[in-house]
């Protein structure tokens, strides 16, 4: 979905803050430019590939509020009781450093359509390098390995393109398991020397058999074996949102199936390209992917 900005805007230049007030376009009439808008992030400080939160609160009622960021699409949903817009959006990893444009598209309540840009500034995550060593047939994949891989590439990317426009969670995301971290989104990683990567997610201690919950309601949009995520889970959250759960010894839900938050769906274990039993967890947003951990921290409505 691509609103077009129907009226030249005005860039306002501002420190690197958190609250950014927004003026509508001087080309707007008086009425909209008392509509000023409060911005905010949560967390306040925005790092590439970070989740992030987007508040919006504007003084003139809304009918509507859309927002593009990096060319991805955010949408805003109305919280009664805080009388705020919320805008769930993401920084990629390989997002360039400094400024950035929200541009936001609102419709008023009496059907006059505003336009607003604002900077964003994105500052530089510091994340950790690793070796690590795996059984050979995940770095040297043999033929019969290498057709595995590509049905499986194939699969993740039919389902990681679909887009839910609506949202199917609701409240913050809860960890899947009850045990602490082990292994850091963001961190470069060498596996046997040779293949390198970076880790797109966060791994939890977990024995072979813990429980596993969803981390809040949506539908699963796969559930099966593949080559190096093993057991896999992924549960679209809506509104481009995916959760994603790797390495499981036992799959309890079917494609299609809502969940509710908490809900089992399988059971952890140490299958796929796995050191040892853990649960890996990796959250994608409009494709890319985000740090799971900031989105634990993230005060959701
Ligand atoms: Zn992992």
């Amino acid at each position: 979905m691509n609103i077009p900005l129907a009226v030249a805007t005005l860039l306002l230049s501002l420190p690197p803050a958190v609250t950014l007030r927004a003026r509508p376009s001087t080309v707007e009439s008086k009425s909209a430019q008392r509509a000023a808008l409060v911005i905010t992030s949560e967390p306040e400080i925005i790092v590439n590939g970070s989740p992030c939160l987007f508040r919006v609160k504007s003084r003139r009622a809304l009918r509507s509020l859309y927002g593009e960021w990096q060319g991805r699409s955010i949408f805003f949903n109305f919280d009664e009781r805080d009388g705020a817009w919320y805008g769930f959006a993401g920084a990629p990893l390989d997002a360039g450093v400094g400024r950035s444009r929200l541009t936001l598209e609102a419709v008023t309540a009496s059907g006059g359509r505003l336009s607003y840009v604002h900077p964003v500034r994105i500052e530089l995550a510091h994340y950790r390098t690793a070796a690590i060593s795996v059984a050979s047939q995940y770095t040297e994949p043999d033929a019969e390995a290498m057709a595995r891989i590509e049905e499986g590439q194939g699969l993740k990317k039919e389902a990681f393109e679909r887009v839910t426009p609506h949202r199917l969670w609701s409240g913050n995301f809860e960890a899947p398991v009850d045990s602490r971290t082990t292994g850091e989104f963001g961190t470069r990683r060498t596996f046997n020397h040779k293949v390198q990567s970076v880790h797109q997610g966060l791994d939890f201690r977990a024995e072979t058999g813990t429980p596993v919950g969803a981390m809040n309601s949506g539908v699963v949009i796969l559930a099966r074996e593949m080559f190096y995520e093993g057991g896999f889970v992924v549960i679209d959250h809506g509104q481009g949102l995916l959760t994603l759960y790797m390495h499981l010894s036992e799959i309890k839900v079917r494609e299609g199936d809502s969940v509710e938050k908490r809900q089992t769906i399988g059971l952890s274990g140490g299958t796929g390209r796995a050191t040892a039993p853990h649960l890996h967890v990796g959250v994608r947003w409009q494709g890319i992917y985000i740090d799971p951990a900031v989105l634990l921290t993230l005060p959701l409505p």
